[in-house]
């Protein structure tokens, strides 16, 4: 039985072309009832990206109100574009118990940290080289070469803050990576936080003198 504040946030760092994407989707193949933020950019979209499934794409302007309202609990400038994860919906989703997965960068993680404190549990991917983040970013042909360029000079300084994540994946074979992003999920669970917010009932049968 979840309680409303048993719901735990799972948040998932990397430099981009790590494999953030590729793990999150298969973690949601095993663990369906995991519910994915979908934050707002003012990115453009890539190829193949749908307004509503992969970002809310958003222009400035409205970024910037939302922002001014409250709208975000937590919102960073990355590569030049803004992001952020909108507060209604992540109140809706811990309400309901939910437990939740957040792709953002490092920026985002320190402020849902400073905000859930041990409600978080932070992941970092890193890729197994530099040299690979560069061959998979070339590889996934989604980008021109001056972002890609962007994104590899910005890595360095984003891996810097692996140290703050409570795990790191190094994603060298996706199945192995893949596995392990699931089994830290799966212990996050246990903690006992988690377990005693989970089976409140249970708890107090033992824990009330
Ligand atoms: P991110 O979301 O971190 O930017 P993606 O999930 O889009 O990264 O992955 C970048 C590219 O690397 C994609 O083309 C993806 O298929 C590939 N990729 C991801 N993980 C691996 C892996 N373990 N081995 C080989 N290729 C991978
Ligand atoms: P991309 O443009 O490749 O989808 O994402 C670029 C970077 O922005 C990635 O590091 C990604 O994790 C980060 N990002 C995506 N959504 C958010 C968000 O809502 N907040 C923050 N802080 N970063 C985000």
């Amino acid at each position: 039985m979840h309680t409303p504040s048993s719901g735990t946030l799972f948040v998932i760092s990397a430099p981009s072309g790590a494999g953030k994407t590729t793990l999150v989707r298969e973690l949601l193949a095993r663990e369906p009832a995991l519910r994915l933020s979908i934050s707002h950019t003012t990115r453009a979209p890539r190829t193949g990206e749908e307004n509503g499934v992969h970002y809310h794409f958003t222009d400035e302007a409205e970024f910037v109100r939302l922002r001014e309202a409250g709208g975000f609990v937590e919102w960073a400038q990355v590569h030049g574009n803004f992001y952020g994860t909108s507060r209604l919906w992540l109140a809706e989703q811990l309400d309901a118990g939910a437990d939740i997965v957040l792709e953002i960068d490092w920026q985002g993680a320190q402020q849902v940290r400073e905000a859930f404190g041990e409600r978080m549990v932070g992941i970092f991917i890193l890729p197994p080289s530099l040299e690979v983040l560069a061959a998979r970013l070339s590889g996934r042909a989604t980008d021109d070469a001056a972002t890609i360029a962007r994104r590899l000079a910005a890595a360095r300084g984003e891996m810097r803050h692996a140290a703050q994540a409570d795990y790191v994946i190094l994603n060298d074979d996706l199945a192995v990576a893949s596995a392990q992003l699931h089994a830290v999920i799966e212990a996050a669970r246990l903690r006992t936080c988690c377990q005693r917010a989970r089976h409140a009932d249970y708890f107090q049968l033992f824990e009330k003198d």
